[in-house]
Formats: structure tokens, C-alpha cells, sequence
């Protein structure tokens, strides 16, 4: 690693460090006059700076005034080989996968997988994300891109391997084909630290019974987690109605897949009945806020779920990679599309966003044993966030504050496993600015022979359609 300029991050840099930030966010709220050690790439001891100090006299005390200590945050559903596309996707009506994300994705060649998934990885970094859960890529090279993109920016990853098989030709062979393969791939990553590996099918029309009944077996007895978009927009609900007879939340439940180690991403359009199974199979929900702005049908009654237990976790879905946006539009979605309507003003408080944007979003993720909290035996997959700026001056209530208004530029340091892989927005032992120009270079090459149907013109080609407003 290049050795860092500032003294400061020169200190965080060490294998080992004794920590005395201003404030500390636990489980139950944020605490000051708190210590963190962390040594190995954990945190080896939290607690009253007295105790530390004393416990840990070896090690010189490093004092953040004006920082909070938090855990990293979890975004529970992503596409990190959808970042060439960006505003590609902007204004357009639902299920962009088919017009733009899979014509996208199969286009892309090995060298532009790996590119546009360290690009996302950087960019979640930057977003205070230290963990990501990538529901699976549609390029074929994809799956070793993502992976070694992950390690190169050091991001944690829960990785998801795509095992459709609704195009299968090849009967009985083919199914055991892709189980073999999905077997393989959960026990090839079994103790890696940073890769956790993850089974899924992009949506449960695209794949046969059997297949979702025993890829969800697969991940439950291993521990891992089944990744499939469910309920989102109204075309796939109806289009399934017509097909299967079933809404497609209960196609799982009808193949024997709605079990406690699936994560459903979106979950917006659920019946009563649907709310019903969801909470009596223990599967997890990825709330997406920002896909709902964009592209969506609904909005995920968030408050409904946490009340039912059905544990969630928030997610940008591709959308925008900075997580104090995510729960910032969170709040404001849940606020706009139930607490108006009935006068809630508060939708919880800031506490349920930043719960669900780390401890539980790392449960929703299946990952509650490695991270999501500052606490000692965990992975130190923690931020320190500056709070000497204006916004945050006089602070009455900071989970409120971090919700509302929290801007990444105040996010110094981001730490993963221990390492400091950002100081002030960039990464120390790798050249960020090199990777931004090569992306420049492989979007124009790789994302314009993509057969990509846009429905909606870009911005200044509306503009031109829809005339100027009257002066
Ligand atoms: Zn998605």
C-alpha cells in the first residue's frame, strides 16, 4: 500500500489501532465516550474508553474528535454489472432488465465485467457501503469479474450465482448441470473472507419448479442465501397470473422455495395473503427505495414489514450507489407513500433506517454473524463520518441528523476487514482515477454495441420534442 500523506490516515493505516472517536453507533443507539480496538481485521474490544485504555495499555490511544465511529453500511440488493449503463435507464417505464440490463450485461466482454464491477465497488465504497449483495450478473464472464473486482477494491460481497434454467433444452441433464455448478460454487467460497457466495434466478418465471425448490434447499442447508426479485411491477405479476395461475410469490411458496434463507428484492405488490406466507417463511425483503422513485409500481410498506418481523434490509438496486441517500429516501418514500396518507409523521424515526441500513440489513443479508455491528469478534467493517460541518451543528437527535442529513462527503475513512480501503473518497493502494478512464473507454466500446431499446429520449432530445415552457 502507498504510504499515505496525512498523519491521520497514516495512524488508521496500522494493523492495530486503538480508537477514541467523539461518538460510537451501536445496536442501541450512539454512545460517547466510547473506545474501539481493532486488530486482525475485527474489532477486538468496544467498550468505556477507561476500560480500553486499561485493557489495551500497549497500544497508543488514537483520539477522533468530531468523528463518529459507525458500522459499515449494508446495501441488501445490487447489479454491480449494470454500472456502465447509469442514466442509460433514466426516465424509462418498468422492466428495464429486459430493454437495457440484460442486452447490457450479455454484451459485456470479460475485461468490461470486471471493470464495470470494480467501477461499483468504488462507488459503493464511496458511499459508505462496506458490504454489497450482487443478485447475479447476466454476463457470462461476469461471476470471476465481480469476484476479483471485489478483492481488488476490497469490498465485502455477498455474490449471487445465477441458476435459471427456464431456457433449458437439455431436460434432466441440464438441471443437474447447473445444480452441479451451483453446488460447486457455494463450497469453492465456503471460508473465503470477503466473498460470500449466494444462489439465485433473476426472477421465479425464469426458472421451473424444480429448480427453485432445490436451489432454495441448497442455500438453506448451507447457510447462504437465495436472491430473486419478486412482485415488483405489474406486468410480471399479471404476466405470472396468466402463465402459472399464481402472483409470483406464490409461485415460491407453491414450489417449496419460500423458505428462511431466500432474499426477495422489491416485494411491492404483495396481498394480504402474499404479507401472510412472507412472514410465516422467515425470507428476507430488500427494500428499494430508489427503484421505486425511478421505475417502479409501489413502494414496499416498510413499516407493515418490521411491524410483521419480516426482516429487511435496504438496497439500491443499481440505482445510486451512496447509502446515507438510500436512507434518507427510505425515510422520505415511506413518508410520501404511507405516513401522509394516514399522518404519520415520523414512519419510526431515524433509528429504523439506520437499524435497517446495518445490523439487520446485514441479517436480510445473511451476514449477521460477520458484520453490520460495531462489536467485538465482528468483522471491522466500519466508517468514520465527520460531524464538525454546519449541518450537523447544534445536533439534537443524531440518528435523526444521519438520516436527514448526512452527505457523503463527510465519510473520512471507510474500513473493510480491518483495512482502511478509503481515506477522504479515494483508495489508497490502487489508482482510482486510471480505473474512471478505462471505464470511459470500454462503456464506449461495449455499451453501444449493446442492443439496448430505449423508450424514452435522453433529456435534450425531449426537451427538443416537448418545445420550451411559455415565457
Ligand atoms: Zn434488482
Amino acid at each position: 500500500m502507498a504510504t499515505p500523506s496525512s498523519p491521520l490516515a497514516r495512524a488508521l493505516a496500522q494493523p492495530e489501532c486503538l480508537l477514541l472517536p467523539e461518538q460510537v453507533l451501536l445496536p442501541d443507539g450512539t454512545h460517547s465516550h466510547w473506545a474501539v480496538v481493532v486488530a486482525g481485521g475485527r474489532f477486538k474490544g468496544v467498550g468505556p474508553v477507561a476500560e480500553l485504555t486499561r485493557e489495551f495499555a500497549a497500544l497508543t490511544p488514537l483520539p477522533l474528535p468530531g468523528r463518529l465511529l459507525m458500522p459499515g453500511l449494508i446495501d441488501a440488493h445490487t447489479h454491480l454489472t449494470q454500472s456502465l449503463g447509469k442514466a442509460l435507464a433514466f426516465g424509462e417505464p418498468s422492466e428495464i432488465f429486459r430493454r437495457i440490463w440484460v442486452p447490457m450485461e450479455t454484451t459485456l466482454r470479460p475485461e468490461a465485467a470486471r471493470t464495470s464491477a470494480r467501477l461499483a465497488a468504488l462507488e459503493a465504497l464511496r458511499g459508505g457501503f462496506t458490504t454489497v449483495v450482487d443478485a447475479g450478473t447476466r454476463s457470462e464472464a461476469g461471476l470471476d469479474g465481480v469476484t476479483n473486482a471485489t478483492r481488488d477494491a476490497g469490498i465485502r460481497c455477498v455474490l449471487g450465482m445465477i441458476c435459471n434454467d427456464a431456457a433449458n433444452t437439455d431436460g434432466e441433464a441440464g438441471v443437474r448441470r447447473i445444480l452441479d455448478a451451483a453446488a460447486s460454487f457455494l463450497s469453492a467460497f465456503e471460508h473465503d473472507p470477503l466473498v460470500h457466495p449466494s444462489l439465485a434466478i433473476s426472477i421465479p418465471e425464469a426458472a421451473s419448479d424444480r429448480m427453485l425448490h432445490d436451489v432454495a434447499r441448497l442455500t438453506q442447508e448451507s447457510g447462504r442465501r437465495f436472491q430473486t426479485h419478486v412482485n415488483e411491477h405489474l406486468v410480471a405479476v399479471e404476466r405470472s397470473l396468466v402463465a402459472r395461475g399464481l402472483r409470483p410469490l406464490e409461485v415460491l411458496h407453491a414450489a417449496g422455495a419460500l423458505n428462511d434463507s431466500a432474499l426477495l428484492a422489491h416485494a411491492t405488490l404483495l396481498t394480504a395473503r402474499e404479507l401472510g406466507l412472507l412472514r410465516d417463511s422467515g425470507a428476507a425483503v430488500a427494500y428499494n427505495p430508489v427503484a421505486s422513485q425511478w421505475k417502479g409500481n409501489a413502494v414496499l410498506d416498510a413499516g407493515l414489514l418490521h411491524m410483521l418481523g419480516v426482516p429487511f434490509g435496504l438496497g439500491t438496486d443499481g440505482t445510486r450507489a451512496d447509502g446515507l441517500r438510500l436512507m434518507d429516501a427510505a425515510e422520505a418514500t415511506q413518508r410520501i407513500a404511507h405516513g401522509l396518507a394516514n399522518g404519520d409523521s415520523s414512519c419510526g424515526a431515524g433509528w429504523l433506517w439506520l437499524d435497517h441500513a446495518t445490523h439487520l440489513g446485514a441479517r436480510a443479508a445473511g451476514l449477521a454473524q460477520i458484520t453490520g455491528r460495531i462489536e467485538a469478534g465482528l468483522a471491522a467493517d466500519f466508517l468514520l463520518l465527520d460531524l464538525d460541518v454546519p449541518e450537523f451543528v447544534p445536533s439534537w437527535d443524531l440518528s435523526w441528523e444521519l438520516v436527514r442529513f448526512a452527505n457523503r462527503d463527510q465519510i473520512e475513512a471507510v474500513f473493510v476487514q480491518g483495512a482502511l480501503r478509503l481515506w477522504k473518497g479515494w483508495p489508497l493502494d490502487w489508482d482510482a482515477r486510471a480505473l474512471m478512464r478505462e471505464v470511459a473507454t470500454v462503456a464506449r466500446r461495449d455499451v453501444a454495441r449493446a442492443p439496448i431499446q430505449r423508450v424514452h429520449p435522453p433529456s435534450d432530445a425531449h426537451r427538443a420534442q416537448h418545445g420550451q415552457p411559455a415565457r
